[in-house]
């Protein structure tokens, strides 16, 4: 046959592709997992090897691999209508979405800005922000308040308010314009300090940020629900609904980035208001919005904000979009999922087997190597801990090793490994996964 080899197709991405985080030192010196085919919760590489996605793709495949349904709804909407373009047009399934999103979102959040992704939905956000307060005549306040540890994505105002080992990428950010709250990690408090007063004093570092630069500098404040890049870091009970009291105190908007805790990743579509209290400016979504099928992101609005940037007779244009805004065919596979998730109970199978995979992920605390195991609905990780730092820093890829040679993978993220599988898997699955876990932390320990 024609196909090439799969040694021939490694050689050719080792050669060739460039691909996200690759290790410029090691630029053509290793060789990636080449992954074949996918059903349900697993994944097989081209030799047959079998794997549970731990990850879930990029925590974004929700409802697993081979949908049939869903092929379908895809190869509908491209035989009817593959493209035609946004900025002057309006399509059946983008508007049908844009609906559902409105009624799912919390509170006035009655407004969909579709983009390609999660950076292009936090982008635009900003964005949003920028032009709003242009509108409004406050020129002035611009400035963006984000979290160390805070993962937003890739394009350069996304990454500038990014605040994961920012010192090691070598790429150049939009430093003017960002200023960062320290860590927000319960796990990495003082000795002696209450979480009640770790929460004092991260909402006291806002406080303090708004002092000092002004709260008429400060246009946005963004925050995931839970940093999930940076280790699934659950905040202190009530830490959200008290920025947010502040923000709206100070007139600034307040950003709630849920391209990871969005669509049922922690039991339902949206976790600010079920599981926060909070109703933000401006919620950021992706990935589990199609499932990972195809792309598509969302920012959503709130009819405050839009009647802010609407309220002046000068005329003025919204210059922000993409060829791919609003993709009829990425819209048609959100439709398809949004349906599934609603035939299929998905959203009530992941608060029904939440406990039991919280619980198989807290008794990880037995293991000595394991410092921290924490998480929320189908998102957890484990924090390694070593006497030495160099060796503490190794757990994470030592843990994927020991997984990976058991037919489970995992992301390792520098001492921590995270897991956020299919939201379709069961108990029983929940289990196959935590076994193999232990028996690989059995291993490195
Ligand atoms: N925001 C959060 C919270 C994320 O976790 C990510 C990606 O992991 C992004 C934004 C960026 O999304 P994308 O990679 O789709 O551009």
């Amino acid at each position: 046959s024609n196909t090439p080899s799969n040694e021939t197709l490694i050689e050719w991405d080792r050669m060739h592709q460039i691909h996200p985080w690759h290790a410029m030192d090691a630029w053509r010196g290793y060789d990636n997992m080449l992954v074949d085919t996918a059903e349900g919760i697993y994944m097989y590489d081209s030799t047959g090897k079998r794997f549970i996605d731990g990850p879930g793709g990029m925590w974004c495949t929700q409802i697993g691999y081979g949908r049939k349904d869903m092929a379908e709804a895809i190869y509908d909407q491209v035989m009817k209508l593959p493209y035609t373009s946004p900025f002057t047009s309006a399509t059946e399934p983008s508007a049908i979405l844009a609906k559902k999103i409105a009624d799912m979102a919390p509170g006035d959040l009655n407004n969909v800005f579709f983009t390609t992704g999660g950076s292009t939905a936090v982008d635009t956000a900003l964005r949003t922000m920028q032009y709003c307060n242009n509108r409004r005549g406050l020129p002035e306040k611009k400035m963006i308040i984000a979290r160390e540890k805070g993962y937003h994505g890739s394009t350069y105002l996304a990454h500038s308010v990014t605040g994961k080992e920012r010192d090691k990428s070598h790429f150049d950010f939009e430093t003017r314009l960002v200023h960062f709250l320290p860590d927000v990690n319960p796990y990495r408090r003082a000795e002696g300090q209450s979480v009640e007063e770790f929460c004092d004093e991260k909402v006291a570092d806002l406080e303090k940020a708004i002092a000092e630069i002004g709260a008429d500098k400060i246009g946005a404040f963004i925050a995931e629900p839970i940093l999930s890049s940076g280790g699934v870091i659950v905040p202190a009970p009530g830490y959200h609904k008290r920025t947010l009291e502040i923000c709206r105190a100070n007139d600034i908007f307040y950003i709630s980035d849920e391209v990871v805790t969005g669509f049922g990743r922690l039991g339902y579509w949206f976790a600010s208001e079920e599981l926060f209290d909070i109703q933000p400016d401006f919620i950021t979504s992706a990935k589990g919005l199609t499932s990972g099928y195809l792309p598509l992101g969302a920012c959503i609005v709130s009819d405050r904000v839009m009647e802010m940037m609407s309220d002046s007779d000068e005329p003025s244009s919204f210059t922000n979009g993409y060829t791919y805004s609003a993709h009829p065919v990425s819209c048609a596979a959100a439709l398809k999922n949004i349906e599934i998730f609603e035939n299929e109970g998905v959203l009530e199978h992941v608060r029904a087997v939440t406990p039991h995979f919280q619980k198989r992920l807290r008794d990880l605390m037995k293991f000595k190597i394991v410092g921290d195991a924490r998480g929320m609905g189908l998102l957890g990780c484990i924090e390694g801990k070593a006497e030495d730092l160099e060796a503490e820093k190794k757990l994470g890829s030592q843990i994927d090793e020991a997984c990976e040679a058991r037919g489970l993978l995992v992301r390792p993220l520098i001492n921590m490994a995270v897991f956020s599988p299919p939201l379709i898997i069961t108990i029983e699955q929940i289990d196959e996964m935590f076994d193999i876990l232990e028996d690989a932390l059995q291993e490195v320990q």
